[in-house]
């Protein structure tokens, strides 16, 4: 057979068809198109089958990403999927919001050598969503039922992927999560333009499908004590995420219309599916006509803005208090920010909300970068004097979340946490200092990403069957 890699000198870097800005903001349909079959064949024949792969290195569930690639190229579609999948439990997920840019991607070979990384994430998407297509995905069959149960407080990457890990070694499983429907992030926070809620409820299917018994509308501290899960369950695992938004202790923070992210994202995510939103029905988390004011520079900024500019505002305005070189978020994300006329208020921070019932107007302190902070990066300093206004209709405040307060919420004292309230776990295993419970996923990392929680998930499941096991055997030889 003739070699159908190595092809990244003959053949260009092509990613898949985005769709232009103005169009974009009139819907909230995913901006990019997917890779047809023939182009993912070719753009994975670039590959150079790297003897050290630095994108299996980078990425933090070590996916085969040479071998699929080889795979796809060779147009052995259903091998390449099952291989993809036997690392990732949402590989079509990861492909589509991961950064690449500066996990796999960030580290192609090729990339560093002038021609172009090899399109990972693009050809990863098409792989599932073919293989979902073709049906090839069948929900999971244990080959031998298990008695133990084991309860799951959160239907986020990080609990499903566990759940389906802990399913697949024959386990009884029961998710519980507060939220009428399963997804955490993906179907709440995460919006549609970046990642299509049919994905996500996709996932959610095959889940249950598999035998997985997810309870919505089940909240733990309000429904149930920790201490009533353990006693119904031989082992528990926490991934319930981080909510606590940071709040901006400035002058005015009482007045209306200033809201955390979550709370816009959620109606927005929620109206996207259907459902009724009084606060965004009445008007007041709706940005149609409105000044728009979203102040943080991450990605859940960025959700915002591009949320706000689809909704019909009539100006929406990005405040920052570094510059773009320093900005935590993902370049790509700016730049389609940008692409659909986010204006980006650099080297700003809020100073005072000004209005008299209703926010109306943001007093702005502006800033010059110092040295580097323990981020690494230049930390901003007010310039004594120098103010700005801008006007705000509706002020969105996402400045990233902090970990709820796990142990009062649960009614569990002894549960550890770290000094950010996050819960305290062993490295590998993830259990907790509280015999046979476990914690994964943003609660435990912090705010982070989808593709470490879903590594968490699969960690934890390890831990999980490794410590049933031991109970096991510890019965047989008393
Ligand atoms: C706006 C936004 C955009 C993002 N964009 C990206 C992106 O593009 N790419 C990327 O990789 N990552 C992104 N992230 C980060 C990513 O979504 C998270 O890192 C990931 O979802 C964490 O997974 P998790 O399972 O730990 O928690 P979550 O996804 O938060 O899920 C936790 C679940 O636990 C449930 N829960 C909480 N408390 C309880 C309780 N007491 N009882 C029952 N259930 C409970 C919640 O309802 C939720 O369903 C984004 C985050 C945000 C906020
Ligand atoms: S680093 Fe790039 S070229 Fe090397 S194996 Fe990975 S995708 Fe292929």
């Amino acid at each position: 057979m003739t070699n159908k890699m190595l092809k990244f000198t003959d053949l260009s870097k092509e990613t898949p068809f985005k769709e232009d800005s103005k169009t974009r903001i009139s819907n909230f349909n995913e901006i990019y198109k997917e890779f047809i079959n023939d182009k993912a064949k070719s753009q994975a024949s670039r590959c150079s089958q790297c003897g050290t792969p630095f994108c299996q290195v980078h990425c933090p569930l070590h996916n085969n990403i040479p071998d699929w690639l080889k795979m796809t190229a060779e147009g052995r579609l259903e091998e390449a999927y099952n291989l993809s999948a036997s690392t990732n439990n949402m590989p079509e997920v990861c492909g589509s919001i991961c950064p690449q840019d500066r996990l796999c991607e960030g580290n192609c070979v090729i990339e560093q050598s002038g021609h172009g990384t090899v399109t990972i994430g693009a050809v990863e998407k098409f792989l599932t969503n073919n293989a979902w297509e073709n049906n090839w995905v069948k929900p999971v069959k244990p080959t031998s039922e298990l008695k133990e149960t084991i309860g799951i407080i959160g239907a986020g990457p990080a609990g499903l992927a566990a759940a389906e890990q802990l399913r697949k070694k024959g386990y009884q499983i029961t998710v519980y999560d507060r939220y009428d429907r399963s997804g955490g992030l993906l179907i709440y926070g995460i919006p549609n333009f970046k990642l299509e809620k049919d994905i996500v409820l996709r996932r959610v299917k095959y889940l249950e499908d598999s035998k997985i018994k997810i309870i919505n509308n089940f909240e733990v501290g309000k429904n149930a004590t920790l201490k009533e899960l353990k006693e119904k369950h031989d082992a528990i695992l926490i991934a319930t995420g981080v909510y606590k938004s940071r709040e901006i202790e400035i002058p005015g923070s009482n007045l209306k219309n200033i809201y955390p992210a979550m709370e816009f994202l959620t109606a927005s995510n929620k109206k996207g599916l259907g459902d009724k939103v009084e606060n965004f029905d009445n008007g007041n988390l709706n940005c149609e006509g409105k000044n728009v004011v979203v102040i943080g520079g991450g990605d859940t900024a960025m959700d915002c803005v591009r949320t706000a500019i689809r909704q019909k505002a009539k100006k929406v305005s990005c405040l920052y208090r570094r510059d773009k070189e320093n900005m935590p978020g993902s370049a790509r994300e700016v730049t389609n920010a940008e692409e659909e006329g986010i204006e980006f208020v650099w080297l700003s921070s809020p100073k005072l909300f000004k209005g008299t019932d209703k926010v109306e107007e943001v007093l702005i302190n502006k800033m010059k970068l110092g040295d580097p902070d323990a981020s690494g990066r230049r930390s901003p300093e007010v310039i004594e004097g120098k103010e700005e206004t801008i006007k705000a209709d509706i002020v969105i405040k996402a400045l990233g979340f902090d970990a709820e307060n796990i142990p009062k919420l649960f009614e569990e004292p002894g549960l550890e946490i770290t000094k950010w309230g996050t819960i305290k776990t062993d490295l590998k295993t993830l259990k907790t200092n509280i015999k046979g419970v476990f914690a994964a996923g943003d609660i435990v990392r912090g705010a982070s990403l989808v593709v470490w929680a879903i590594r968490d998930g699969r960690d934890a499941a390890e831990g999980i069957s490794n410590y049933l096991e031991s109970k096991k055997n510890k019965t047989i030889a008393a």
